[in-house]
């Protein structure tokens, strides 16, 4: 039996799993209802290799550049794979963004929606979005601000997006709570089931509060920039 040692690719893939299920007990929901995303930005694909042998088929890349660069490989070979965006995109990249993605995190403003929505349309494919919000309205933050959510779906819901849900990152060293409980509170005030939140150091608190999608890097792959 593989243990839960976090020295192997494996044994931290099963300890986060067993630690998304011991929170969503606490919170009485199915584990089966959080998708993990392991987050692979900076990784090398021989790093990514091990943690889809051991089973792990969602996938997270904050920049469309480099994901370019390893993920149609990877996808070639392991055709069940899902990929997400979860870093800011720029306009000019849409096509190239949903020729490689499978969902993306961070739509947060009108000109993003309309180079999506052209973007969906030439190439006959549909993937759900989620609307990110700056829910600290923090200066240097991506995301729509709270005031301006309701314009920003009304205007994907024309465009014909698939709005999954929304997405945040939460202030970083205060306590994410408040917030995640926030974008919980926007979701439903929208009818949105979606929630992408949480991450390496937070995921426990997340899924309390409803996070349908967590996005873990440092605790599948280490901490970054050692290798
Ligand atoms: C890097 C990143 C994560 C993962 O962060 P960890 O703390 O390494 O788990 C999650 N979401 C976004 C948007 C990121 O850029």
């Amino acid at each position: 039996m593989q243990e839960a040692t976090t020295e192997t690719t494996a044994g931290r893939l099963a300890h986060v799993q067993a630690e998304i299920a011991a929170a969503a007990k606490i919170a009485r929901r199915s584990p089966d209802d959080v998708a993990l995303i392991a987050v692979s930005k900076t990784r090398h694909a021989d790093e990514i290799e091990p943690l889809i042998l051991a089973g792990q088929r969602r996938f997270g890349e904050n920049r469309v550049h480099e994901a370019a660069g390893k993920w149609p490989m990877l996808k070639a070979a392991h055709p069940d794979i899902e990929l997400h965006l979860i870093g800011q995109l720029q306009s000019n990249k849409a096509e190239e963004a949903v020729a490689l993605f499978d969902a993306i995190h961070s739509l947060d403003r009108p000109s993003l929606v309309a180079a999506l929505g052209k973007a969906m349309q030439s190439q006959g494919r549909q993937i759900p979005c989620f609307v990110q919000v700056n829910i600290g309205a923090e200066a240097q933050k991506g995301g729509c601000a709270v005031e301006a959510l309701p314009d920003l779906l009304g205007t994907a819901r024309e465009e014909g997006i698939d709005i999954a849900g929304l997405m945040c990152l939460p202030p970083a060293n205060i306590e994410p709570a408040p917030f995640f409980a926030l974008l919980a509170e926007l979701a439903a005030r929208h009818g949105l089931t979606g929630l992408s939140m949480g991450m390496s150091g937070d995921f426990a608190t997340a899924i309390m509060l409803g996070a349908t999608h967590i996005r873990i890097g440092t605790a599948l792959f280490g901490e970054r920039g050692q290798s």
